[in-house]
C-alpha cells in the first residue's frame, strides 16, 4: 500500500483535529473555499498578529486600514486587472474539463484521469479570474461590481485619503490584512490554491527615485524572508527567487518571490515582493481624475511615488506552517505524530489537566490552575479526557507546547512538592516539576526564545 503524502496526512488531521474544513462540506463542499474550525482560526490569527505587529504596530511608518472588499468595476478597469488579470486555459476533448495551460502538474493529473487514452487538448484559451456580482435592486439598474482579486487596489484607492488624515512623510507604507477572491480554475493543494482567501501586504511608498528604491526593494525582500523564519522555518526550507521576465506582472519593475519547498511538491510561492513603480498611482489618477501626487513640504516638490509591495497569503502561510511543523517520532515505544509549532503562534500555548478527574480536591486544584493562566494567556486549554498518556498525544498532534498536571504532590503528600506543578516539553517528552508562582514567567520566558 502506498504511504500517505504529508499533504495527505495535513488535510487529515486539519479535519480530525478542527483545523480546517471543506466549506459547506455538508452539501458536497464548494471546491478551492474552506472554513476554519477552533484550532485553525486560532493558528492563522497567530500568524496575522505576527505579521500585524512585526509590520504594523511595530514600526512608526506604516498605517493600518481595513478597505472594501466590494469595489466598483472603474477601479479594476485602472488597475489593468480586467483587461490582464488571466490564465491561459486548456481544454480536455475527451471530457471537456478545463485546466491550465501553464501548469504542468494539472495537466499531468488530468491526463491520469484518462490512463487508456492519449488526451488531447484545445489551444488555449484567455480566462479572467475577477469574481464578479451586481449590486442594486433591479436586474436593469443593477452595477457591475467585483469582489478585489486582490487587496492591493484598497490601498491604492486610499492613498490620498492617508495623506489628507495621516500627513505622513516619505516613505511611508500602507498595510493590511484581508480576502481577496479569485475564480482559479484548478484550485489544488488545499489551501495553496483557493478561490477565496486571505492577504497580508504593506504597499511601500518610496520616492521614485531607481537607486533608492532599489534599495528599499532590496529590504523589504529580507524583511518578508525574516518574517517566515520567525514562524519556525529552517533556513533550507525556504528561498528567495527572482521572477523571469516573462512571468512577471503587468504592473512590475522587479519581482521576487518567497517560495517554500513544499515536500512531495516542490518549491511555490509563498509571498510575492513586487516594485510597481508608479503604476497603479498614474492609472488611478487618469481613471478617477483625482490627483494622487505626493507634495514634498522641505523640497516643495511634487511627485508620485513608487510603491514597494510585500505580499504574502495568510492561508498559505498557515499550510506550509503546518507541513513544516509537521513530524514523526518515537517517544517511549510509541510512534507519535505532532506539529512542533512555535508557542507564539501555537493554537493552544498549554494545557492543564488533574492526574485523574474523578478526584475533586486535583480538580478544584487544577481548574485555579487554569483559570490563572487563561486569565494571562488566553490560549490555554482545560483537557481531563482520558488518561494522561492519550491526553499528551492529543496535544503533541494539535501542538500544544506544554501539558502542566497537578497531581497529589501538588497537594502536598509529598511536602517538599507542594504548590508544584508537572510541565511536559512537547518536543523532548520531558517533564520538570516547577512552583506554580513560577509558572508564568516560566512560559514568558519560553515564548520569548
Ligand atoms: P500564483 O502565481 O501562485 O497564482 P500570484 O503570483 O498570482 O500567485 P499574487 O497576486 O502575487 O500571487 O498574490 C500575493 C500572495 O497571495 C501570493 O504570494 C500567495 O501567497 C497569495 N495567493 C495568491 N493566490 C492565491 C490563491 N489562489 N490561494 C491562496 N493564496 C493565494
Amino acid at each position: 500500500m502506498e504511504k500517505d503524502t504529508l499533504m495527505e496526512k495535513i488535510v487529515s488531521l486539519c479535519k480530525r483535529r478542527g483545523f480546517i474544513f471543506q466549506g459547506s462540506e455538508i452539501y458536497g463542499g464548494l471546491a478551492g473555499i474552506y472554513d476554519y474550525g477552533p484550532l485553525g482560526v486560532e493558528l492563522r490569527h497567530n500568524i496575522k498578529q505576527y505579521f500585524w505587529q512585526k509590520f504594523i504596530s511595530g514600526r512608526e511608518d506604516i498605517y493600518p486600514i481595513s478597505a472594501a472588499i466590494l469595489m466598483p468595476e472603474r477601479v479594476w478597469q485602472a488597475s489593468g486587472h480586467t483587461e490582464l488579470f488571466t490564465d491561459p486555459l486548456v481544454e480536455c476533448k475527451i471530457c471537456h474539463e478545463r485546466v491550465r495551460a501553464d501548469q504542468s502538474e494539472a495537466i499531468e493529473d488530468h491526463e491520469k484521469k484518462h490512463p487508456k487514452e492519449k488526451v488531447e487538448w484545445s489551444e488555449p484559451r484567455v480566462f479572467n479570474l475577477l469574481v464578479g456580482t451586481k449590486l442594486g435592486a433591479t436586474e436593469a439598474t443593477a452595477t457591475p461590481v467585483y469582489l478585489r482579486g486582490e487587496i492591493t487596489q484598497g490601498a491604492q484607492v486610499n492613498f490620498k485619503n492617508i495623506l489628507d488624515s495621516m500627513h505622513p512623510k516619505l516613505p511611508f507604507g500602507i498595510g493590511q490584512i484581508g480576502k481577496a477572491f479569485r475564480n482559479e480554475i484548478t484550485p489544488r493543494d488545499f489551501l495553496f490554491r483557493e478561490r477565496e482567501f486571505e492577504q497580508m501586504e504593506i504597499q511601500y511608498y518610496v520616492k521614485p527615485d531607481e537607486k533608492e528604491s532599489a534599495k528599499i526593494f532590496d529590504e523589504w525582500k529580507n524583511m518578508a524572508l525574516a518574517w517566515y523564519y520567525g514562524l519556525g522555518f529552517k533556513k533550507e526550507s525556504l528561498r528567495l527567487r527572482e521572477h523571469e521576465a516573462d512571468e512577471r506582472a503587468h504592473y512590475a519593475k522587479a519581482a521576487w518571490d518567497i517560495e517554500y519547498d513544499m515536500p512531495d511538491i516542490g518549491w511555490k510561492e509563498a509571498w510575492g515582493i513586487h516594485h510597481r513603480g508608479d503604476y497603479d498611482l498614474k492609472r488611478h489618477a487618469e481613471f478617477s481624475g483625482v490627483d494622487m501626487g505626493y507634495f514634498d513640504e522641505e523640497t516643495k516638490e511634487r511627485c508620485v511615488p513608487f510603491d514597494i509591495e510585500c505580499s504574502g497569503g495568510v492561508d498559505r502561510a498557515v499550510l506550509f506552517t503546518l507541513m513544516e511543523a509537521y513530524t514523526e517520532d518515537t517517544m517511549g515505544d510509541e510512534v507519535r505524530a505532532y506539529l512542533k509549532l512555535k508557542p507564539h503562534i501555537a493554537p493552544v500555548l498549554c494545557a492543564v489537566s488533574p492526574l485523574l478527574k474523578n478526584k475533586p480536591e486535583l480538580v478544584e486544584k487544577a481548574r485555579e490552575m487554569f483559570a490563572m493562566l487563561k486569565k494571562e494567556f488566553g490560549r490555554v486549554a482545560w483537557d481531563d479526557n482520558g488518561n494522561i498518556g492519550k491526553r499528551y498525544r492529543r496535544q503533541d498532534e494539535i501542538g500544544t507546547p506544554w501539558c502542566i498536571v497537578i497531581d497529589f504532590d501538588t497537594l502536598g503528600e509529598n511536602p517538599e512538592h507542594k504548590d508544584t506543578v508537572t510541565i511536559r516539553d512537547r518536543d523532548t517528552g520531558k517533564q520538570e516539576r516547577i512552583h506554580k508562582d513560577k509558572l508564568i514567567e516560566y512560559i514568558k520566558g519560553k515564548i520569548s526564545l
